[in-house]
């Protein structure tokens, strides 16, 4: 594939290539139906194939118990940030949250048109390089729910234990899902946007205890509701047909890969390679605090702003694409999701160790 570049964009992320032929093949022409796979009913038996299969790659990867649905659901994980709360808030109720970023801040916004919210602890002032330690907040009694972002795919950081408390954890794992095993016993609910670790973007994958279904208020329209979609196997309405597909695709190839364990090792392995670069000079700055580094999206800059855009100039005319860091931080950001190539951090440090020489 001489003409594919190393993709290190935050989101939509690189997909494994074999992910794509395949997805590619399937459009035009599905299991040799003489129809592509987006032209096809979604009642139809093959259709029903593909959303099942996905469902079950998803348990299994996950390990999944019984008593959680699978919802595959439209509008992003952003439309998660509002349904939370709608669901499971109303008035007189309220929510924990901990602000440790952009994607909470939105979430914490729109959980106050739907109940009250205790902001537990925010990492606002430090820019967000850090997520907090169960010591650092105290969770009101009167909550609902404790709600937090496990990687902060903006500033790079990421909690590397659950926060400790006896309310249950809601999560949004859009950018860390499947890189590691969740102890579901601890969550009532986790979501994940597909187009980090899993897919294409605009559907979200819910994963809901089922005893929450029966707590939405009686005024959220049906489509917002999670029952609808736990009643109806995500087929409420058309669901987002070619994304479940490549969703399921690219879960076929993380278990042909070994699954959770085997990831989560080359993860680990990968963000090794660039943190030692990192931390092996002082050209290179990290932004995130050490305890809380992602292991997802790599942040770091350079003496000063004139260099980080040569750098990233220059990287790009080399094939690394996608380098620049998010304009609320600025500097650098490497995204290396699961299908990111170890061959591609290698590469990239190579140039990084070259750039410093050179400047
Ligand atoms: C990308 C991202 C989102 C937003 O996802 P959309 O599908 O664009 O709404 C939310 N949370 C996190 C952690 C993300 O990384």
């Amino acid at each position: 594939m001489p003409d594919r570049i190393f993709n290190f964009s935050a989101g939509p992320g690189t997909l494994p290539m074999e992910v794509l032929e395949q997805a590619a093949r399937d459009v035009v022409n599905f299991n040799g139906k003489g129809i592509g796979l987006i032209e096809m009913s979604h009642r139809s038996k093959e259709f029903m194939a593909v959303a099942e299969e996905a469902e079950a790659l998803v348990r299994e990867l996950l390990q999944v118990p019984d008593n959680f649905k699978v919802l595959f659901l439209q509008g992003g994980a952003s439309t998660q940030f509002a349904m939370v709360p709608m669901n499971l808030l109303g008035p007189g109720k309220k929510a924990a949250y901990l602000n440790t970023g952009t994607w909470s801040n939105k979430a914490i916004k729109e959980a106050k048109f739907f109940g009250s919210v205790q902001v537990a602890y925010s990492s606002e002032e430090s820019v967000f390089n850090h997520v907090p330690s169960s010591e650092d907040y105290q969770v009101d009694d009167d909550t609902e729910y404790l709600y937090y972002v496990s990687n902060n795919t903006i500033y790079g950081t990421q909690f590397h234990e659950l926060p400790k408390t006896d309310k249950m954890l809601i999560c949004d794992m859009s950018s860390d899902i499947m890189s590691r095993p969740v102890d579901f016993s601890k969550f009532g609910l986790i979501f994940a946007g597909a187009q980090k670790n899993m897919g294409p973007a605009g559907c979200a994958v819910v994963i809901i205890r089922e005893d929450l279904l029966d707590r939405t208020p009686e005024n959220v329209p049906t489509m917002f509701r999670y029952k609808t979609h736990a009643d109806t196997g995500s087929m409420f309405n058309t669901p987002p047909c070619f994304s479940i597909h490549v969703i399921g695709l690219v879960l076929k190839w993380l278990k042909k890969l070994g699954g959770i364990p085997a990831i989560e090792k080359i993860n680990r392995d990968k963000a090794a390679l660039l943190y030692n670069a990192i931390d092996g000079t002082d050209f290179y700055r990290g932004h995130a605090l050490k305890s809380s580094r992602s292991l997802m999206n790599i942040t770091f800059n350079l003496p000063t702003p004139e260099l980080e855009a040569k750098f990233i100039a220059e990287a790009t005319a080399k094939g690394f694409d996608g380098l620049k860091g998010h304009r609320s931080v600025g500097g650098c950001r490497a995204s290396i999701y699961n299908a990111f190539p170890r061959e591609g951090v290698e590469k990239l440090v190579a140039f990084m160790r070259e750039f410093e020489k050179n400047n």
